[in-house]
C-alpha cells in the first residue's frame, strides 16, 4: 500500500494551489495530489470566463471580499514571475434601466467597502470609452484582469512536482476511510487506450478534498455529517465570431441580481484574444453534464431526494424559469446582450463550451454565498468553492494550510 503524509485530492485550480503551498510549507512530507481525469483543470478551473476578479460584488468582510482582493494580487504577481499570460483590462459594471441604475448604487458603495476604487460614468462618458455599448450609466473597476488557467494550473501543478510533489493523473476516489493513522483512499486507476481500471488503496496521514462538484459527496465518503449539497448550476456560453473580437475595449458586465450568486451573461475578452458572451445560469441534469441534452439519472436521483433542491426551486422560480428560456431560445439568450451591445446580432453567436459551477445549497434551501470548509481530526473539505475562486485560489490555499496546522 501506498504511503503519504498529505494527499490531496482535485487538479483544479485550488488543489493546485493547494499542492503548492503545501510542498512550500512542508518540504520533508511526502505530498499526493490524485486526479479522476488525465490532465488537469478539466471542469470548473478549465471551463470558466478566465475573470481576474476584483472583489465588487461580495459582503464586506466575508471570505470572498478577503480572499478575491488578495487572490488578484497574487495571480498577477504569480504571472509575472513565470511569464505566464495575463491583462489587467478592467471591467464597466453597466446600467440599462432605473431598476438597475438604482441596484447599480448600492453596488458602486459595495465595491468601495471592498477598498476598490471604482469612478462612475454616465452614458456619455460610457459611449467614449465603450463605442458599442449602450446604457444609462456604468461603473469603472480598472483591477479587473483576464488569465487562462489552465495554464496557471498546470504551471502550479509542475511547481509542486519539481519541489518532490507526485501527481498521480487518471485515479478517481471511490471510498475514504477514517482512522487513527490517517486516512484509507481507494482510487480506481485508469490506465492504457482500452481504460482498463484497477483499484488501487492508499494511506495517507492527513487528506485534503478539493474536487469541486463532488466535494460534498467525498466530505461525506468520510463520514462527516455535512448540511449542504452541491448542486450544479450550468453556465452556457457562446463565441462571437471573429470580426467581433474588437468590439470592446474591457470587460463588460451588467448589473446582476444582488439575490443571487452569478454575475449575468457578460461580454468577456479572453487572454486569446476572442470574446466570449456569457454564462447564463441553469440547473443542470448532472454534474457533469456539459451538453444541453446530457442527463445523470444518479446525479438527478440525488438531487431529487435532497430536502434543500425544494425550497432552492420555489425561492428562485422565476429565475430558474427565465434562465431555462433563454437557453433554449437564442433570441431570449441574445436580447440579454443587445441591452448593452446592440449590435450584436443571432449569427454573431457561435457554439462555445459550457461550464457546470459547484454551487453548495444548504438543507433549507439557501444557496451559500461564502467559501465554506468543513473538516474531521484526518481531513480538510473546501466544500465550497464557487467563483471567484479561481481568483481565490492562492488565499484558499493559505487558509488550508493553517487549517491544516491546527488538526495535524
Ligand atoms: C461557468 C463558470 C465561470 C466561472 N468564471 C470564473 C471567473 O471568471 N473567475 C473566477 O475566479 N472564477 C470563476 N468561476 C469559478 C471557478 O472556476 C471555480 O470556483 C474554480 O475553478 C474551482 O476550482 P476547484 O479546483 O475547486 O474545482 P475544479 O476546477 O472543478 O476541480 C476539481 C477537480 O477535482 C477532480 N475530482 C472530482 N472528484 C474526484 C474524485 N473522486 N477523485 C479524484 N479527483 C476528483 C475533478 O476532476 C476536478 O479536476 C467560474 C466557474 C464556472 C463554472
Amino acid at each position: 500500500m501506498k504511503q503519504s503524509d498529505i494527499c490531496i485530492i482535485g487538479g483544479g485550480i485550488v488543489g493546485a494551489a493547494t499542492a503548492l503551498k503545501l510542498i512550500q510549507a512542508f518540504p520533508k512530507k511526502r505530498i499526493v495530489l490524485m486526479e479522476k481525469e488525465n490532465q488537469p483543470a478539466r471542469h470548473q478551473t478549465g471551463r470558466n470566463s478566465g475573470v481576474i476578479h476584483a472583489g465588487v460584488y461580495y459582503q464586506p468582510g466575508s471570505l470572498k471580499a478577503q480572499y478575491c482582493r488578495e487572490g488578484l494580487q497574487r495571480t498577477i504577481a504569480y504571472c509575472k514571475q513565470f511569464d505566464l499570460p495575463y491583462e489587467q483590462c478592467g471591467k464597466l459594471l453597466v446600467a440599462t434601466n432605473d431598476a438597475e441604475m438604482e441596484r447599480m448604487q448600492s453596488l458602486f458603495q459595495r465595491c468601495q467597502e471592498n477598498e476598490l476604487r471604482p469612478e462612475m460614468l454616465d452614458a456619455n462618458q460610457l459611449k467614449k470609452r465603450e463605442p458599442n455599448i449602450t446604457g444609462l450609466g456604468a461603473f469603472w473597476v480598472e483591477d479587473t484582469g483576464i488569465v487562462d488557467y489552465i495554464k496557471l494550473t498546470a504551471h502550479m501543478l509542475a511547481q509542486f512536482k519539481a519541489k518532490g510533489g507526485e501527481v498521480l493523473y487518471s485515479h478517481q476516489v471511490t471510498a475514504l476511510a477514517e482512522n487513527e493513522s490517517g486516512v484509507t483512499i481507494t482510487a480506481a486507476q485508469k490506465s492504457g487506450s482500452q481504460d482498463a481500471v484497477s483499484q488501487r488503496v492508499y494511506q495517507s496521514q492527513f487528506l485534503v478534498n478539493c474536487s469541486g462538484l463532488q466535494s460534498d459527496r467525498l466530505a461525506t465518503m468520510m463520514g462527516l455529517d455535512i448540511d449542504f449539497e452541491i448542486i450544479p448550476f450550468r453556465g452556457e456560453y457562446y463565441l462571437l465570431a471573429e470580426k467581433h473580437n474588437q468590439v470592446v475595449n474591457h470587460l463588460i458586465y451588467p448589473i446582476p441580481d444582488p439575490e443571487l450568486p452569478f454575475l449575468g451573461v457578460h461580454l468577456t475578452k479572453m487572454i486569446d484574444g476572442t470574446v466570449t458572451v456569457g454564462p447564463n445560469a441553469v440547473l443542470a441534469m448532472g454534474r457533469e453534464a456539459y451538453r444541453k441534452t446530457d442527463v445523470d439519472l444518479a446525479d438527478i436521483a440525488q438531487m431529487m431526494r435532497f430536502s434543500g433542491i425544494w425550497p432552492m426551486l420555489r425561492k428562485n422560480l422565476k429565475s430558474g424559469l427565465n434562465e431555462m428560456k433563454n437557453s433554449v431560445f437564442k433570441s431570449g439568450y441574445l436580447s440579454l446582450v443587445q441591452k448593452y451591445c446592440p449590435s450584436i446580432r443571432k449569427e454573431d453567436l457561435l457554439p462555445y463550451r459550457s461550464g457546470i459551477r459547484a454551487q453548495a445549497v444548504s438543507k433549507n434551501g439557501e444557496l451559500i454565498h461564502d467559501f465554506k470548509f468543513v473538516s474531521s481530526a484526518r481531513s480538510l473539505h473546501v466544500g465550497n468553492a464557487p467563483s471567484p475562486a479561481a481568483t481565490s485560489a492562492m488565499p484558499i490555499a493559505d487558509a488550508i494550510y493553517d487549517r491544516c496546522l491546527a488538526l495535524m
